[in-house]
């Protein structure tokens, strides 16, 4: 019997359990969870009956027929798919996403340079920074007036510290979109992501919760302290152990690290560098309806602390009593989010909802913040290098990572529900050697 300890309840480690659990095999899997209920960053809050998510979170257009396969047929949620709308707020000036097809709202002069900026473009081979990464993608005019601004406003680090190779999702424009943007406008079909999905009821939670329906081996409480590679033990909370014959984690990577014993110096270090920042969600019932049709909106600007703003009202079963509710997200670097946190969330509650009312005129009745740590994986210059020191100890040890913090990397729930897939079936598969699962 193959014993299979899953670590964390998310969509991820879920996904993994249902289909060990489908798989019909002699398993002896368990899913360890350190909070109270699972679901991780897929967890809906509800305040005064308006639903919060952790950040907006919804399913992907491009997702695969799988995924929304899965969700819909396999898991029983229904999903509204509504067209994608989003906005950025520049200069006082609200203009249609993504900024580099749809310029025609921006000023003349903001226009001309975005357009001569493009076409003399430098041709820079596998720019290996983010800062040439822009300008060979799009020029100096747009990376002047929105790419760096937004950028170092929302990973709060200068691009040229950072790698291009999160950058599969930032749709790059020919010169005939930009003209087209530019003179006709509204080219919001651009990019993989033109429609969005969402439960038609009970926020993004439906998910877990359906999934959670099918899958029995759960113990909530349960935090992994520590993990002995050699014996092949999991200690957690409260004294209680577990022997494994797979791992498979989807703990944040660098918290994972804390928990391994006898690391080597070179493993412990890439796993200290691990980079990341922090989002602060602050959940915001507003006085009335706001009567913004978009989903969401940048803020590129210095004088809203805030870097994007989540609209609800257009999201199923989220308001109600004909009021709007939003997510406001502000980003902070991980090694200040201690500070933030002293400088304390009442502080920032405040400072958003001034800043919210200054940029839209939106008035709150109600808020309160969520920490959401970690939140973006940051690549900086020596991520490839790190991450490739840690899969290859963890591959070694036996230890599979699923998820966005397990694997450390840009993706999103579809990604998760296909890397709990994908971990499950490697296991279920007969007639495989170990070393051939990674
Ligand atoms: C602000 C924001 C907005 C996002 N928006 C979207 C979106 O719109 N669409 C989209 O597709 N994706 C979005 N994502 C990404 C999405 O949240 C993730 O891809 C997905 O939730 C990852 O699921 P997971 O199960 O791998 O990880 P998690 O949800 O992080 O689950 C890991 C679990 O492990 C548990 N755990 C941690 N440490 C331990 C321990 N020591 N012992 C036991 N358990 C432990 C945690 O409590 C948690 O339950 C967004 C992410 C953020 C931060």
């Amino acid at each position: 019997m193959k014993r299979v300890v899953i670590a964390g309840a998310g969509l991820s480690g879920l996904t993994a359990a249902y289909h060990l659990e489908k798989g019909e095999q002699d398993v002896d899997y368990i899913v360890l969870e350190k909070e109270v209920r699972p679901g991780g960053y897929c967890k809906t809050v509800n305040r005064d009956g308006f639903l919060f998510d952790m950040g907006l979170h919804c399913i992907w257009g491009d997702s695969s027929p799988w995924v929304k396969n899965f969700i819909e047929k396999e898991l029983g949620v229904q999903l509204e798919w509504q067209r994608r709308r989003n906005a950025i707020h520049l200069d006082g000036i609200l203009s249609p996403y993504p900024y580099q097809v749809n310029l025609k709202e921006r000023p003349d002069e903001e226009i001309y340079e975005c357009l001569l900026g493009f076409l003399n473009r430098p041709k820079i081979d596998n720019p290996d920074n983010f800062e040439d990464w822009i300008l060979t993608k799009f020029g100096d005019g747009i990376a002047k007036h929105f790419m760096f601004p937004y950028n170092m406003k929302f990973w709060k680090l200068d691009p040229k510290y950072m790698t291009a190779d999160w950058c599969w999702n930032v749709p790059t424009p020919t010169f005939e979109q930009m003209l087209k943007g530019s003179l006709i406008g509204d080219e919001d079909k651009f990019g993989g992501n033109a429609t969005i999905g969402y439960p038609t009821k009970g926020g993004i939670e439906t998910l877990i919760r359906a999934l959670n329906r099918k899958v029995s081996n759960v113990i909530t409480k349960a935090e992994i302290v520590e993990i002995d590679t050699e014996r092949k033990i999991v200690y957690y909370s409260k004294g209680n152990q577990r022997q494994y014959d797979y791992l498979i984690s989807s703990i944040p990577l660098h918290k994972l690290g804390k928990t391994l014993t006898y690391l080597p110096y070179q493993v412990s270090k890439a796993f200290s560098e691990l980079k990341y920042n922090v989002v602060y969600a602050t959940c915001i019932i507003l006085e009335e309806l706001s009567g913004w049709k978009l989903h969401w909106v940048y803020y590129p600007d210095r004088d809203t602390i805030f870097h994007r703003i989540n609209f609800l009202e257009m999201l199923p079963g989220v308001c109600i009593n004909s009021r709007g509710s939003l997510i406001v997200e502000t980003s902070v670097m991980s090694d200040m989010s201690d500070m933030a946190e002293q400088v304390s969330k009442k502080w920032l509650e405040a400072k958003v909802i001034d800043d919210l009312y200054e940029a839209t005129g939106l008035r709150t009745v109600d808020a309160y913040t969520i920490k959401i740590d970690p939140a973006y994986i940051i690549f900086d210059k020596d991520y490839s290098e790190n991450i490739t020191i840690i899969q290859k100890y963890l591959k070694d040890n036996n230890i599979l990572t699923i998820g966005r913090y397990g694997n450390w990397e840009y993706s999103n729930m579809s990604r998760a529900m296909e890397n709990g897939r994908d971990v499950a079936e490697k296991i279920l598969s007969k007639g495989r050697r170990w070393k051939d699962y990674k």
